[in-house]
């Protein structure tokens, strides 16, 4: 399934550091027909009406501004810190060395809204339960997260299962 997206895919190993297999979304994104392709798919796999695609920063945004007209929606941006103008409110998150956070504008969305989470790739899903975190704490209706990859023996999509998400991506790598 898909096989033709993903022979668009380039893997660079040892990037960004030994033992990772990057998987280089730009090869896909240069192919007219296969960025095409992807939307459309992601498009046709979204649950129900919508009011907002949140994108996380920052291949994720490229996804997620992509879906916006075809779903009729909102582009919602959930950013490193420090980079939005207006009163944000923020999730922590663990990375394997350190910590990290994602933010975004408090006002974004309206309590009730319904919310389409979009992500280039989920590895561990670190990331992307930040961010579920964040979008219920504003008071999102959240019920699915869509990603062009998954690694789904780094276990992210399941865990994002296990918080009521229906998780669906176009592609699957094995390993890391
Ligand atoms: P995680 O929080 O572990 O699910 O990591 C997800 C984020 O890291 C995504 O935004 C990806 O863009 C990036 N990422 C993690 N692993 C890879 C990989 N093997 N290839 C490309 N991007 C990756």
């Amino acid at each position: 399934m898909n096989d033709d997206l993903k022979a668009l895919i380039r893997t660079i190993p040892d990037f960004p550091k030994p033992g990772i297999q990057f998987r280089d979304i730009t090869t896909l994104l240069l192919d007219a027909g296969g960025f095409a392709q992807t939307i459309a798919r992601m498009a046709a796999a979204t649950l129900g009406p919508v009011d907002l695609i949140a994108g996380i920063e920052a291949r994720g945004f490229i996804f997620a501004a992509a879906l916006a007209a075809p779903l009729n929606a909102g582009v919602l941006l959930l950013r490193k810190d420090g980079k939005l103008p207006g009163a944000t409110i923020a999730e922590d998150y663990a990375l394997e060395y350190g910590e990290d956070r994602i933010v975004m504008h408090e006002d974004a969305l309206v309590p009730g809204q319904r919310v389409l989470l979009v992500d280039d790739l989920i590895a561990t899903g670190g990331t992307a339960r930040a961010a579920v975190r964040l979008l219920r704490k504003a008071g999102a209706e959240l019920r699915q997260a869509q990603f062009v990859i998954d690694l789904p023996e780094l276990g992210g999509a399941d865990a994002l299962r296990a918080e009521k998400i229906q998780v669906d991506s176009l592609l699957s790598f094995a390993g890391h």
